[in-house]
Formats: C-alpha cells, sequence, structure tokens
C-alpha cells in the first residue's frame, strides 16, 4: 500500500530551486514535527532511536548467535551485553546528532540548504559509529556501504549508464569474486574479523618438506571438496528455510504440509546450489591448480574465484554483488593502509559517515532511487521517527510542488 502510494505521488526527486521554495521553514516543521522545541525534539529523537535501534539489534544479535555458536560462559554474556548497549547508543547517538545538525545548521545558515538538510547532518550524524566497539563496527559499515553502491547503482541505470541485465551483474559478481578471493588469500595482515562474507578461502599453505600434499587443506582432495560443498549448500538452504519460516510463520503453523511443498520447490534450494556451487568450483580448481603445479599460490584464487561467481547466475540477487564490492573495497583500502600507499585514516569510519549522509540525502531528495531496505532500516532504527521527517518534508513540498 504505501509502496504504490509513494510511486503515485512521491516520488520524483526534489531539485534545488523547488527545495528554495520552503528554505525558510522553521526547524520543528521538518526536523522535528513531534515537538516545537529544539531541545525537545533531540530528547524524543534520543529515545525513539534507542528503543528502535535496540529491538532491531535483538534479531541481530539472535542471528550472529546462531551463525557462531559460541559456548554461553559469563564472561561472554557479559561481553554481548555490553556491545549490545553500546550499540543500542549508537543508534540513539546517531539519530539524534542528526536533528540537532539538521536545527543547528538551519538555525546558523537562517534557512535549510539543500545539502545542509539530510546530507550533512547525517553525516555528521554518522561519527557516532566510533560508539561501536572496532570488531563489531564491520556490520554496520558494510550495510550501509552496500545500500549506498546500490543508491548509486540505481541511479547510472537511471541516467542509461549501465542497464539491468543478469549478465552484466554476474560478470561483475565474478571479477569481484576473483579480486576478493584473490585479497584474502594474499593478505595475512588483513583484518578478517569486521568482514561480512559468507565465504573465506583457506590460507595459503607454506611448504614443508616432509608434507607430500600440495594442497592448503588436510586428506585427501576428493573428500575434502565434497564435505566443504555439502557443508556450504547446508549453511545457504538453511539460510533460505529460515528466510521462508519468517515471512510467512502463520502459514506454516496452520498448514504444516506447505512445508513439504516448500520442500518439493526448486526455489528453496537454488541458494544452496549458489553458496555450495560456489565452494565446489573454487575448491576444485584450487585443488587441481596446487597438485598440477605442485605448491599452493594465492594466484589461483583469481581463476577459482572468477569461475564460482559464475554460480551467481543461479539465483541473481543484486546485493550479493554489492556486498561482495564493499567487502573488496573495504579489504583493499586496509591493504593499501598496510603498505603504507595511503595515509592510516580510519577509512572504514568515514566512508560509514558519507554512505550515511548519501543515503539520507538520496532518500529526501531522490526517492526513486533509494533502496526500499534503506528505508526500513531508517525507521526501525529511530523507532519511525526519520519517516515522520520525511512525511514533513514532503508535506512542506507537496504544497510549494504546484506553486
Ligand atoms: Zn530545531
Ligand atoms: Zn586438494
Amino acid at each position: 500500500m504505501i509502496d504504490a502510494h509513494s510511486s503515485e505521488h512521491g516520488m520524483a526527486s526534489v531539485s534545488k530551486p523547488l527545495f528554495g521554495k520552503i528554505s525558510h521553514v522553521d526547524c520543528s516543521k521538518i526536523a522535528h514535527p513531534w515537538s516545537a522545541t529544539c531541545g525537545n525534539g533531540f530528547l524524543y529523537m534520543w529515545w525513539s532511536s534507542f528503543i528502535g535501534s535496540a529491538k532491531f539489534l535483538v534479531l541481530i544479535y539472535v542471528a550472529q548467535y546462531l551463525m557462531k555458536r559460541k559456548k554461553f560462559t559469563i564472561e561472554h554474556i557479559k561481553e554481548t551485553l555490553l556491545h549490545y548497549f553500546r550499540e543500542s547508543l549508537f543508534g540513539a547517538c546517531m539519530g539524534s546528532t542528526f536533528v540537532t545538525s539538521m536545527c543547528f545548521f538551519r538555525n546558523s545558515l537562517q534557512r535549510f540548504s539543500y545539502y545542509f538538510l539530510a546530507l550533512f547532518p547525517a553525516f555528521v550524524g554518522g561519527i557516532a559509529i566510533f560508539l561501536v566497539d572496532s570488531s563489531r563496527r564491520g556490520f554496520s559499515t558494510t550495510t550501509f556501504q552496500y545500500l549506498a553502491l546500490e543508491a548509486m547503482y540505481k541511479y547510472l541505470q537511471r541516467i542509461g549508464i549501465v542497464t539491468n541485465s543478469s549478465l552484466t551483474e554476474t560478470l561483475g559478481f565474478m571479477a569481484c569474486s576473483s579480486c576478493l578471493l584473490y585479497m584474502l588469500r594474499a593478505g595475512h595482515h588483513l583484518n578478517l574479523r569486521t568482514l561480512m562474507w559468507f565465504f573465506t578461502p583457506p590460507s595459503v599453505k607454506l611448504q614443508t618438506t616432509t608434507d607430500s600434499s600440495p594442497c592448503p587443506h588436510e586428506g585427501e582432495c576428493r573428500s575434502y571438496i565434497v564435505s566443504s560443498s555439502l557443508k556450504y549448500f547446508g549453511l545457504g538452504f538453511t539460510l533460505q528455510m529460515v528466510r521462508n519460516i519468517v515471512k510467512d510463520p502463520r502459514q506454516l503453523i496452520l498448514h504444516p504440509t506447505s512445508l513439504f511443498s516448500c520442500l518439493l520447490s526448486l526455489d528453496t534450494y537454488l541458494l544452496g546450489i549458489f553458496t555450495g556451487g560456489y565452494a565446489l568450483s573454487y575448491k576444485l580448481i584450487n585443488c587441481f591448480l596446487c597438485q598440477w603445479l605442485g605448491k599452493d599460490s594465492p594466484l589461483y584464487a583469481i581463476p577459482a574465484g572468477f569461475i564460482a561467481g559464475s554460480f551467481y547466475a543461479v539465483q541473481p540477487n543484486l546485493p550479493i554483488v554489492l556486498i561482495a564490492l564493499a567487502n573488496l573495497l573495504k579489504v583493499t583500502s586496509q591493504y593499501l593502509t598496510c603498505i603504507g600507499v595511503i595515509p592510516n585514516y580510519p577509512w572504514e569510519e568515514l566512508s560509514f559517515m558519507v554512505c550515511s549522509g548519501l543515503l539520507f540525502h538520496v532518500r529526501t531528495m531522490h526517492p526513486q532511487i533509494c533502496p526500499k531496505q534503506a528505508i526500513r532500516l531508517m525507521s526501525t532504527m529511530t523507532g519511525t521517527r526519520a519517516d515522520d521527517i520525511y512525511t514533513a518534508f514532503k508535506k512542506n513540498i507537496d504544497i510549494v510542488r504546484f506553486l
């Protein structure tokens, strides 16, 4: 309903001249429509974002726990609770800093200005990422990066530079996968904890004289390849099943037999075929090259990752390409920092701030290219106050649009 409505009315871009017509509006009319004073605007945003983020993070923490399955010790529970609190605080501070920066720029510039409405305030708000423990920043940064990349991709589509074809996407994924796996194998210095990627290749084996096999794994090649491909197939299959159940839990409770039709449908297996086939072809090629050339090398990841990437065609899904690209940019910047080509700045955090600014700007000024998931994320993490701001903004724009 909301989407149908917004595609009818709200999807047009807001140009600078149009925006100029509402620049005189008071900050309480856009930045904090829920309260007349800036102070209350800040407090309400802080609290809603704290609660909204805390609720959202419960799901993320449960999912992450299921994937890692660490043992529950008192130490671990304490540490997890501390991380959880810090990340909820991050949501609260990011939302409230965003609102207060809007007020600050509105009142110091005497008017709203195009780039100081959302772009710059959200950039400033992004500084809250430093509240999150450095080992846990990867999740937020990668999410924002891939959403920003999606917005850019949609923009390039709109101006006709790229066309929407699954061949382009598949080739793009193959290239990203090839470079990413090479970087992961070549770099020993990389901080893999901040990575958000389903497949990590085994590290390169150093040749020893006592060992006869040149492969980076224990035991025989065939059984290793089969067992690890099955493991990755299982991962993809489980994820898809969880997705199906979460999508419509009532249907499964009322009609338990629908589980069978779900198991009989090919769609349920596609994600597993992608993850399993990816692992299978990567490992097959790597083992083949190891055996043929008699030693292991990170260079094998280039053809192996490229061919493995072709399994993307089984289930084309743009976010996967963009997440691969975000990870590639991350490891490349880590590598370039490590070898001293670029200065040691907090690139990851800076890119989070830039992506945050970009996404909030796109949401207000070019809603038609804003990823739906970004809108949902903003809404959940601010306890729907981001929607209140957008609705207030749109109301002001709609009044002057046809004047
Ligand atoms: Zn204000
Ligand atoms: Zn092998």
